[in-house]
């Protein structure tokens, strides 16, 4: 299938690795001129080297913290003017909420829910103007389904949700969308974090650990960041026109309701 957005520009946030790195090569394996930002300079410019001679064009890398307002200038600098617009940032740390602190919420209100805001802010009225734009924020399943640990996720990006879920109709007319993903377990660096710290915690080996993952899922295995970039390119392609302010959960079956 042709998506039909060959030559259209988005910026893809978070993207040296994981998730946001699965988007912008999907992205970029359909023709579209992508911009990637990470923290890491040397990491966030291998990415770009790589994804670009997968795809066989160029690929722009800024290396920044896109969770700042510097940060987020210096993306926009690179890309001004994006059709396309992936947020994402590295999510909040686990605990439980008595050991958070005002500044510990905000941390991540910021990270997880103001930083997607703010640049959207930036750049939807261009997208307006020319009648075409796709946004998909990556959130996650916690949105659907609370994660006990992940409280400061749970909260800040169903703020974010809300939010979406107000705006995607106001500018759906302008032949602009706003959708989110909600992975569930996708196979990236922060999951095998997650694995290498549960095991020493538990005193168990990681593969038991993942086997344990796994053994909750019904597709019985963890996603492929790939699987992820596939459906946010059908999300800004030309065919996604009429999905509007939805939250597409990919868990691998693994949330149990009906609907
Ligand atoms: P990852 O650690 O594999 O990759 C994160 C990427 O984001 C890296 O390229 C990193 O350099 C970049 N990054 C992080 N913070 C940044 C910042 N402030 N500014 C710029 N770049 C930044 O993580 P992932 O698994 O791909 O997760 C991406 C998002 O999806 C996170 O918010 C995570 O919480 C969420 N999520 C992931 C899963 C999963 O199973 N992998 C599940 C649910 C939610």
């Amino acid at each position: 299938m042709d998506l039909g957005i060959k030559g259209r520009r988005a910026l893809v946030c978070a993207a040296s690795k994981g998730l946001g790195r699965g988007c912008a090569e999907a992205l970029a394996r359909e023709g579209v001129a992508v911009t990637i930002v990470a923290r890491t300079a040397s990491d966030v410019a291998r990415t770009a080297a790589e994804i670009a001679a997968l795809a066989g064009q160029p690929v722009r890398h800024v290396a920044c913290d896109i969770t700042t307002a510097d940060g987020r200038a210096a993306a926009l600098a690179a890309c001004p003017q994006p059709d396309i617009l992936i947020t994402n940032a590295g999510g909040p740390p686990p605990g439980d909420f008595r050991d958070w602190d005002r500044d510990a919420w905000l941390r991540a209100i910021d990270a997880n829910m103001l930083t997607p805001i703010e640049l959207i802010k930036a750049t939807i009225d261009g997208m307006i103007e020319r009648r075409f734009g796709r946004i998909v924020n990556i959130t996650s399943g916690a949105v659907k389904a609370p994660i006990d640990v992940l409280g400061l996720s749970n909260g800040a990006r169903s703020g974010l949700t809300g939010f979406i879920a107000g705006l995607a109709r106001k500018v759906a007319p302008h032949g602009v969308t706003v959708n989110n993903l909600l992975p569930g377990r996708f196979d990236t660096a922060r999951l095998r974090a997650i694995v290498t710290s549960q095991a020493k915690g538990q005193e168990v080996s990681e593969e038991a650990v993942l086997a344990a993952i796994k053994a909750n899922i019904p597709v019985a295995r963890v996603g492929d960041p790939a699987e992820f970039g596939a459906m946010c390119a059908f999300l800004c392609s030309v065919h996604a026109g009429y999905v509007v302010g939805q939250n597409i959960l990919m868990d691998g079956g693994q949330y149990p309701g009906t609907f």
